[in-house]
């Protein structure tokens, strides 16, 4: 994981708020680090090196705030960047996955031709949840034909489990929360 430095570098600017966007849950807001030249920077870097260290060949951000951070550490890892979206958002051929939320369901998809079979995805989102998000994605990217390099998020929420929901999905990937 990252250094000390860094990592105290980006938690001074994402900002806690309270009971957003309902009550009882702290939301993470990143907009004061993406508002930070040094800070977004540093992070960009960070997630550019562990696509280099996993051996990634493509990125794939989580929309929305995932496309944020995932785009410029795809330039800038040299790789090309593969937008997840909620459904009915993309316009070619696509891998749908439904999954549960608290309330209700969400479904999400990746065009079909997004990769190739040799393709070593690393997949990036701002906040680790209670992990589902990021197993329906992992999820999408194998149907797609994919081998999963890693999951990359800024923070993680350790309190909400996600990463024991992920192991048996990660398989041998690793998981980095910076
Ligand atoms: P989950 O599927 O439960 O892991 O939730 C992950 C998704 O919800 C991520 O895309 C996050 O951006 C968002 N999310 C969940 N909890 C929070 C939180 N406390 N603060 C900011 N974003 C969150």
């Amino acid at each position: 994981s990252a250094s000390t430095e860094l990592r105290e570098l980006l938690l001074a600017h994402i900002r806690d708020v309270p009971d957003y966007p309902e009550p009882g849950v702290v939301f993470k807001d990143i907009t004061p680090l993406l508002a930070d030249p040094p800070a977004f920077g540093a992070l960009v870097d960070a997630l550019a090196a562990l696509c280099a260290r996993h051996g990634a060949t493509k990125v794939v951000g989580l929309e929305a705030r995932g496309f944020i951070l995932a785009a410029p550490a795809a330039v800038r890892a040299g790789v090309g960047f593969v937008p997840i979206r909620k459904a009915g958002k993309l316009p070619g051929a696509v891998h749908g996955q439904a999954y549960q939320l608290e309330y209700g369901t969400a479904e999400i998809e990746v065009h079909t031709d997004a990769f190739a079979p040799e393709d070593r995805v690393l997949v990036i989102d701002d906040v680790l949840a209670t992990g589902g998000t990021a197993e329906a994605s992992l999820g999408l990217i194998r149907r797609a034909g994919a081998t999963i390099a890693g999951l990359a998020v800024l923070l993680e929420l350790s309190f909400l489990g996600g990463r024991e929901r992920l192991a048996p999905v990660l398989a041998d990937a690793p998981l980095d929360a910076l």
